[in-house]
This record gives C-alpha cells, sequence and structure tokens, in this order.
C-alpha cells in the first residue's frame, strides 16, 4: 500500500471571529497501511471558554488517533460503531471542566477507511468524501448532510448519521479521502486522476490555482492517498 498523506492550514489570515480555531488546528489525519482518517473541524466550534477549553486542534488530535486505533485493533468492528466509540473516548478526556452540552465544544467532519480481509470499508460524516476508483470508473461517497452533521460529544448521534459503505478490495486502484478547500472540488474523476498523476500535493496544487482564480481564500485542506498494490 503506498500512502501519502497531506494537511495544509491555508493561507495564514488571522482567524475572523475570536475564539475561532487557528487554520493549523482545523484538519488532522492519520493513515498506515490498513486504514487512514481525516478529521476536519466543525464550523460551530468557538473557544470563548463556555463550552471546551481543550480547542480544535486537540479534539480533531485525539478523535482521530482513537479512531485509527479503533478501526485497526478491531477489524471486525462496524465503521459506524467505532466511531461511536471513538467520540465516546474523546468526551471522556474532556473532564469536568468541559461542558460539552454546550454549543461552544468542538466538533468535527470525519472520514475514513479500512483496508482489512479483502475488502474496503468506508465513513464518511459530515463534509469530506472518500474517492474510489475501481477499474475506469471513479466514484465518490459523501453524506448528503455536509456541514449540518459532525461528530461531538455524542456518539449514537455520530454512529447514525455517517454514511458507511463496504466492498470487495480486488480491482481498486486508487482510495482518496478528501475534506476542505474554499472552492468546489473537481468531480471524482478529475480528482483521482490529478492525484495518481501528481498525488495529493498535486490536487492541493489544483484547488489552490482555483482558489486564486476565484478570489476565494485559501482554506484549511486534508488529503490522503491510498493505492493498493
Ligand atoms: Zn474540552
Amino acid at each position: 500500500m503506498l500512502v501519502e498523506v497531506l494537511t495544509d492550514p491555508g493561507s495564514s489570515a488571522p482567524a475572523a471571529l475570536v475564539g475561532e480555531p487557528r487554520a493549523a488546528e482545523r484538519v488532522f489525519a492519520l493513515a498506515g497501511p490498513e486504514a487512514a482518517v481525516l478529521a476536519a473541524a466543525g464550523a460551530a466550534y468557538r473557544a470563548d471558554g463556555t463550552g471546551c477549553g481543550h480547542g480544535s486542534g486537540w479534539f480533531l488530535r485525539r478523535l482521530a488517533a482513537h479512531l485509527l486505533t479503533r478501526i485497526v485493533d478491531r477489524p471486525e468492528r462496524p465503521l459506524r460503531d467505532c466511531l461511536a466509540d471513538a467520540v465516546a473516548e474523546t468526551a471522556a478526556l474532556h473532564g469536568g471542566r468541559c461542558d460539552l452540552a454546550r454549543h461552544g465544544a468542538p466538533t468535527a467532519s470525519v472520514t475514513a477507511v479500512r483496508v482489512a480481509d479483502g475488502r474496503l470499508d468506508h465513513l464518511v460524516l459530515g463534509t469530506g468524501a472518500v474517492l474510489v476508483r475501481r477499474g475506469a470508473a471513479a466514484h465518490a461517497a459523501a453524506d448528503p448532510a455536509g456541514e449540518r452533521h459532525a461528530a461531538g460529544a455524542r456518539p449514537a448521534a455520530a454512529a447514525a448519521d455517517a454514511v458507511c459503505g463496504s466492498a470487495p478490495l480486488p480491482g481498486v486502484h486508487t482510495i482518496a479521502l478528501l475534506d476542505g478547500g474554499a472552492g468546489p472540488p473537481p468531480d471524482p474523476p478529475t480528482a483521482v486522476r490529478i492525484m495518481e498523476q501528481a498525488g495529493a500535493h498535486g490536487l492541493l496544487a489544483h484547488m489552490r490555482a482555483d482558489e486564486a482564480r476565484r478570489n476565494m481564500p485559501h482554506a484549511p485542506f486534508g488529503a490522503v492517498l491510498l493505492r493498493p498494490r
């Protein structure tokens, strides 16, 4: 398995709102040959001292690490249940000084994949997408609810909202997890072709050039590229 992990904070403009997470704290990824997780900060979080004092970066790192560990340790466990486990484990780490019921607690979009026992499992919750090329066809799995869905502190809600699927691994050439960016992403066949030719960095360059043409800011972007061999 060839694995490429990319996170890019985008432009270094100051946070637009007081307490808004810094760009570098808005996307986080982990990957290995058996699994990959990409987490991007949800829109609702403001570090205004009322909900959680840990911050968005802390939340993304903990959530992604717990989820990757659970996915690899429990290959038979459905990904939506692994996500529920990771949300519960992360919520428990907040401790008594965070009020997770408040709107200000951090949330995340989550995309994840697992390669095990000849199958490919995927999960999408929120704004990200999982792209898969099988033969000549490239398709994207996405969450129709988009930014209205996020993983926060409620395990059952995250598990229920996540879009999950499973497919045979043989015949899969390319798998990509994507989230972020300011402009519309390329269509799945184009995005896959760019990444196969120029890697995740090539797709980032393509998206940044497109944002510049549209006079858009460079929003945080993350990608994980997996190529079974
Ligand atoms: Zn907290």
